[in-house]
């Protein structure tokens, strides 16, 4: 049982001193010299003689206390014992927790290590190098969530990025569970090669729990034979639309005349719906037409000025900035469609639609599990956040990216676990109530 003595002076800290004395089994008193001592002399381990005070050692933690700690003496063999002062040390190790999170939240917002140490010096003075190893040690202890295994179906989201460190280009793999947006695994690597995927895939990422993995990337053609390779059967495999679409917009120039703007909607409509559009354009293009016969120069002009009605007409109906994803059979039929009018499209459009029709499967996968993502918009969301400009100019190597980046996804678990309850610790302890009863207890230095 702990007893605390206080003056009226001090009563108020019982609280502060509670906290720090929790979990303490030993009884402990302040002598006249501030000496901190047990409440009875030890007994000699070696020889169960009851032990003698012998003056006492300082402990230090600079810049918060020092504490004098009691020291003893076997009067028969000489034994030496020190008041156990196991509550300091982990109050100390709590300490570096809050200051190591501090520089995290600090270091994510973009702010280095120089500007930190000035910080610092408001809360509780560092130097630059042991600030550092810190924020080093906080973001190594923690780890990467592995996916809660409920129920039989996991949604995985793969990608990687490409990252200048020191003028070179990098990798960055990204894992992303799907349901808790939280990494998995990421890593930064030299070369993409399919091997180098693999293997980053294999070791952080157990298949066995589940029946089906839905996993979304982009169109790289390797992407299918590699996670066919990891997951057999048990996959199934979205092309991310978003991307898709990306390039049916490259097929064709900014200045693209108004048919070839239909065709470019009626390539768009195959898997969102853009009847709407498509009606307009149609319309739009008969005119087209009856210009066509005219002058050039008209032509160019008229075109330019009917886009611009059209473009501020379309945002008018799609003020949520989404088309509705079309139900698969429903897409096929529309890709069939385009099929039609196949043989009077330029070939770069030929090949772009043979290369849809060839894997509309991976396309239109979304139809297996009700609610998957058809897109990669979720990884891609993930990595504009984790990589602003500020922190682009403080990776300068591969170890210090991945810190960089794990560091983030540290940030954004501590969110999601908040978010969820799982926290025990809702509220942080602040350093305040850390390092108040030790300056209680030693001299503030
Ligand atoms: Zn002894």
């Amino acid at each position: 049982m702990i007893s605390i003595a206080t003056t009226l002076i001090n009563f108020s800290y019982i609280q502060l001193l509670n906290f720090l004395f929790k979990d303490n089994q030993i009884s402990y008193f302040f002598s006249e010299k501030g000496i901190l001592r047990y409440f009875e002399n030890p007994i000699c381990e070696g020889c169960k003689s009851v032990m003698g005070l012998n003056g006492y050692n300082t402990v230090t933690k600079r810049n918060i206390a020092s504490i004098k700690v009691g020291k003893y003496v076997c009067p028969s063999c000489g034994n030496i014992h020190h008041t156990d002062i196991k509550f300091w040390i982990e109050q100390k190790s709590l300490i570096s927790q809050v200051v190591g999170k501090i520089l995290m939240y600090l270091k994510n917002g973009g702010c280095g290590f120089r500007r930190m140490e000035i910080i610092s010096q408001f809360i509780l003075p560092f130097g630059k190098t042991s600030l550092f190893n810190q924020f080093k040690k906080i973001v190594e202890f923690m780890e990467y969530m592995t996916p809660e295994h409920i129920g039989e179906l996991i949604i995985l989201n793969f990608d990687e990025q490409y990252i200048k460190i020191c003028g070179k280009w990098r990798y960055r793999l990204t894992l992303l569970n799907y349901n808790t947006r939280l990494p998995i695994a990421e890593k930064v690597v030299k070369e993409l090669t399919n091997e180098v995927i693999m293997n980053f895939i294999k070791s952080n990422f157990d298949p066995t729990p589940y029946k089906t993995i839905y996993v979304v990337t982009d169109l790289k053609p390797s992407y299918n034979d590699i996670f066919k390779s990891l997951f057999g059967e048990k996959l199934i495999h979205q092309y991310c639309l978003f991307h898709l679409y990306q390039l049916i917009l490259d097929e064709f120039p900014k200045s693209s005349s108004l048919s070839e703007l239909l065709l470019q909607y009626r390539l768009l409509n195959i898997f969102y719906n853009y009847d709407a559009e498509i009606i307009q354009l149609e319309k739009l293009v008969y005119e087209e037409k009856n210009i066509a016969d005219k002058d050039k120069k008209d032509l160019k002009s008229w075109t330019k000025s009917k886009k611009k009605e059209l473009y501020a007409y379309f945002a008018g109906f799609r003020t949520d900035n989404s088309n509705p994803l079309r139900d698969p059979i429903e897409a096929y039929c529309q890709l069939l469609k385009v099929f039609e009018s196949f043989e009077e499209m330029p070939s770069n459009i030929q090949k772009r639609i043979i290369m849809i029709d060839d894997s509309i499967l991976n396309f239109l996968a979304y139809r297996a599990i009700p609610e998957a993502p058809s897109t990669n918009n979720a990884i891609e969301g993930y990595f504009s956040k984790t990589i602003n400009p500020i922190l682009k100019k403080q990776m300068k190597t591969i170890k210090g990216t991945e810190t960089s980046i794990k560091s983030y996804a540290i940030e954004r678990l501590e969110k999601y676990q908040n978010k969820k309850g799982l926290n025990l610790d809702s509220k942080p302890i602040s350093l305040i109530e850390l390092i108040l009863p030790l300056r209680l207890l030693g001299n503030p230095i």
